[in-house]
């Protein structure tokens, strides 16, 4: 890979620029003459890029690598991200819930909050979600300027250019102008970037979970919550965010001519596996009797999937049925997902594998369902879920366009 080469000099400078930060970013502390020779770049070429990042307060120098006995006293030093010089914040619109979270440069957690409560108006979560960044904002006492970018992620399909949500099918939100309502609301003038909220988990462990993607070339992030998405990425050290689309997987028909989909087909994984689905044929259970400890369970509320995990491990049969069906549909769509696209490894997130057992169930169906002739090798591993992994997802999203866009002419 050389940066160097091209006709266009403004262009080949921010190229420079972007791919030496993003190098810090991701190799960091490192010595100059590392990033030298990972960029086929000159050391002067470094050094100068360097030194404006070091002026402008987002690298440092953190100390210097032990000099070896063959060049005593000549010591390199280590050049690192400065973790306080950047704030990101992170959104996640859904709509039952809506998380906002702060960010640094290194992906510390500054803030994170939750409002929980359906709301099926889009104005009014808008309307929720800029308050609640506002409120991040002045608990951490910045001010909107201070916030070097806005990722913000929601379910449905999403025009990533424009920001603007397309279509959010089980709300009939169709053509938001996402960023253009969010920015004149929080009054902020500085990047926003929307995305799926599967894609912007995707970056989210791109970003932060490195230790377990290894040397893993593609990933696919399994997210199972009110619908099913599974967004696959090309993962190298340099190229980011190279999410490839939504993934929506959730409506590839597993039974033809079978149960009604939000979408308006018939069949598709999401009436089957997704939480919405789970609960929908746990609560008919319910009203036909089938299923007396998950009603005692859910009392006068609403019915969670907390509930209807505890009613399977309390081994009640239909629950123990209507979880073991969701988990067995998903894990032929997993099969049919490596035996079409091969990655790497798989994360899956979603509430029904919180439970070790469903993992089992899951893996188990998956092996009896992969093509014998491809037998790829993907590493499964189940990510806890966190109701934060959205809205720190987005924030990741809003750190690796602003390595991309790093500019200083
Ligand atoms: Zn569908």
């Amino acid at each position: 890979m050389r940066f160097e080469q091209g006709a266009n000099p403004t262009r080949v400078k921010a190229g420079n620029q972007a791919a030496i930060l993003k190098t810090i970013y991701h190799c960091g502390p490192i010595k100059r003459s590392e990033i030298a020779g990972r960029l086929e770049l000159t050391l002067p070429t470094i050094t100068t890029n360097v030194n404006s990042m070091m002026a402008r307060g987002i690298v440092r120098e953190t100390g210097s690598e032990p000099s070896s006995a063959r060049f005593a006293g000549r010591k390199a030093h280590l050049v690192d991200i400065v973790p306080e010089s950047r704030h990101f914040a992170g959104v996640e619109i859904q709509g039952m819930r809506r998380t906002v979270c702060l960010l640094d440069y290194r992906g510390r957690v500054l803030y994170k909050k939750e409002h929980i409560g359906e709301e099926r108006e889009y104005g009014k979560n808008i309307d929720l979600a800029c308050g609640m960044v506002n409120r991040a904002l002045s608990a951490c006492g910045l001010q909107p300027e201070e916030i070097a970018g806005i990722g913000v992620c929601l379910p449905g399909l999403v025009d990533t250019r424009q920001g603007v949500l397309e279509v959010r099918p089980s709300y009939n939100w169709t053509h938001k102008n996402i960023r253009e309502d969010m920015a004149a609301r929080i009054g902020y003038q500085g990047p926003i970037h929307v995305e799926n909220n599967a894609c912007a988990r995707a970056y989210g462990a791109q970003l932060f979970r490195r230790e377990d993607l290894g040397d893993a070339q593609t990933f696919a992030y399994l997210f199972i919550n009110q619908g099913v998405a599974c967004p696959l990425v090309l993962n190298t050290a340099i190229d980011f965010g190279s999410v490839v689309g939504a993934g929506e997987v959730g409506h590839m028909v597993m039974v033809p001519n079978g149960a009604p989909c939000s979408c308006g087909n018939r069949g598709c994984l999401e009436a089957y596996a997704s939480d919405t689905a789970v609960l929908h044929s746990c609560s008919q259970a319910i009203e036909q009797g089938e299923a007396p400890v998950l009603r005692r369970l859910r009392g006068e509320g609403a019915l969670t999937m907390e509930q209807v995990l505890a009613a399977q491990e309390a081994g009640e049969e239909a629950v123990v049925q209507i979880v073991g069906q969701a988990v067995h549909i998903l894990g032929v769509a997993v099969a049919n997902i490596n035996n079409f696209a091969c990655p790497s490894l798989m994360l899956i997130e979603g509430r029904l594998f919180s439970r070790p057992e469903n993992w089992e169930h899951l893996l188990e169906v998956v092996r009896q369902n992969l093509c014998g002739v491809i037998r790829t090798g993907t590493r499964f591993l189940f990510v806890e879920p966190d109701p934060f992994s959205g809205a720190t997802g987005a924030a990741a999203m809003a750190i690796c366009k602003d390595l991309e866009t790093y500019i200083e002419l």
